[in-house]
């Protein structure tokens, strides 16, 4: 099906609207999502670790054999996952982690909170993933590891990161919170580095609330996450005390439930938002001053939200006026993605990590060499943020509603760049 705007004339200089029918909307819980929680509180206890129960232990068997890896650990949130991660890798506190400016506040709670410190490195242009040349560049005597995130649920270049990670012997931990199911060069992400972590907060893919999952293939890295996720008591009785320093995050029996059923959908939820986003991809190729993001043809883009550039000079038109004529046609869309890169955010322009503790763990004994968080770090990063927009992609929209904002994009670039020089 493709449709076509009849009329050229913009909704927002007084033409008819692209879209005039509501989105497709769909329940994002239902009847298994009550059955298994109704399950879960007649085992009478809604503790992971008891004998009678079975939600959390059945929620991690499934998401493990679901990603054909052998080992999954629950948590309370991605970051939590994240963090479990970074602790378990045993990355010593002042280490250097290389990651992405452009992306959740979780991903660097998790490396700081082990007092480790953050290094940015920049952007490919065309999917916001971190640029593997950039990650060489930033490497120091301090590097131990990196965490790529595959934001918008498309896939970092993992086989150039494990080649550098493997080059200079580094831990990769994966930030799978935007990627549910989402394939790179034909595995899945959150497999391929040491270890991956998914948020099952409330608004990704699936979501049970809040919530989170680690997956490891490494047996003993697997046991010390598990340690991590539960103040490091050894619920197998191996040990009889607590022998290292261990937050609390585990997920308890409710969330595990909902999380359960989740799972039953997420191929389906996942595959729609994959085939909405290639066909916008598809639609919207080649207009001017349109720049769709680059899904590699051998990955599997699971399209949290549809994340585009808008060139202002080749369209004719400033991002913000582009995104008002957007929405008069009667598609949702918003301006940018962060406000800015993480590096400019306060706590790290003023490095204020820990009270008290000026810049710790920059400057103390831990990692003594200067280190400055300021705009310009990740050039394209910036420019990436200054000009990208978004739509949204959801599993229950409808093909018609995919084609609308197709049209209405088509629609809208097409006439700002024809009377550009007008
Ligand atoms: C959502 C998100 C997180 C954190 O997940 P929570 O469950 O909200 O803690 C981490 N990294 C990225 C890239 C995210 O999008």
């Amino acid at each position: 099906m493709t449709i076509t705007a009849t009329e050229t004339k913009l909704a927002i200089h007084g033409g008819p609207k692209t879209k005039t029918t509501p989105f497709g909307k769909g329940k994002r819980f239902g009847d298994k999502e009550l059955q298994y929680l109704k399950e879960a509180l007649d085992q009478g206890t809604l503790f992971y670790a008891l004998a009678a129960s079975q939600k959390t232990k059945g929620m991690t068997q499934k998401f493990a054999s679901m990603y054909g890896v052998p080992h999954a650990v629950a948590t309370t949130s991605g970051t939590a996952g994240l963090h479990v991660a970074v602790a378990a890798a045993q990355i010593p506190p002042g280490s250097e982690i290389i990651t992405s400016p452009i992306t959740d506040m979780g991903t660097l709670i998790a490396i700081l909170y082990q007092n480790c410190v953050p290094v940015f490195a920049d952007l490919n242009p065309y999917t916001a993933n971190v640029d593997p040349a950039d990650i060489r560049r930033r490497i120091t005597p301090r590097t131990r590891a990196i965490i790529p995130v595959h934001l918008t649920g498309n896939p970092a270049p993992m086989d150039e990161i494990m080649a550098i990670a493997r080059e200079h012997n580094l831990v990769v931990i994966e930030d799978c919170a935007q990627a549910h199911r989402a394939k790179c060069r034909g595995r899945w992400v959150g497999t391929i580095g040491d270890f991956g972590c998914f948020s099952l907060n409330d608004f990704k893919q699936i979501g049970a609330g809040d919530g989170g999952v680690v997956l490891t293939r490494d047996e003993a890295k697997w046991k010390l996450a598990q340690l991590y996720a539960d103040k490091c008591y050894y619920r197998d009785g191996s040990a009889r005390n607590p022998t290292f320093l261990a937050p609390c995050y585990r997920m308890n029996e409710l969330t595990a439930a909902v999380t359960l059923a989740q799972l039953e959908k997420v191929d389906w939820i996942c595959g729609q938002r994959n085939k909405y986003g290639l066909r916008i991809n598809e639609g919207i190729h080649g207009l001017p001053g349109i720049l769709p993001p680059a899904v590699d043809p051998r990955d599997f883009s699971t399209f949290w939200f549809y994340m585009f550039r808008v060139d202002e000079k080749a369209l004719g038109a400033t991002r913000q006026q582009f995104v008002d004529a957007l929405n008069a046609e009667g598609i949702p869309t918003s301006a940018g993605y962060l406000q800015c890169c993480v590096y400019e955010y306060d706590i790290f322009t003023k490095k204020q990590f820990f009270p008290g503790a000026a810049g710790f763990p920059v400057g103390s004994p831990l990692h003594p060499e200067p280190i400055e968080y300021k705009k310009g770090l990740c050039p394209v990063a910036e420019e990436y943020l200054r000009t990208c927009a978004r739509i949204e992609v959801n599993e229950f929209h409808t093909e018609q509603d995919v084609e609308e904002s197709i049209a209405a994009i088509r629609k809208v670039a097409t006439w700002f760049a024809e009377n550009k020089k007008r």
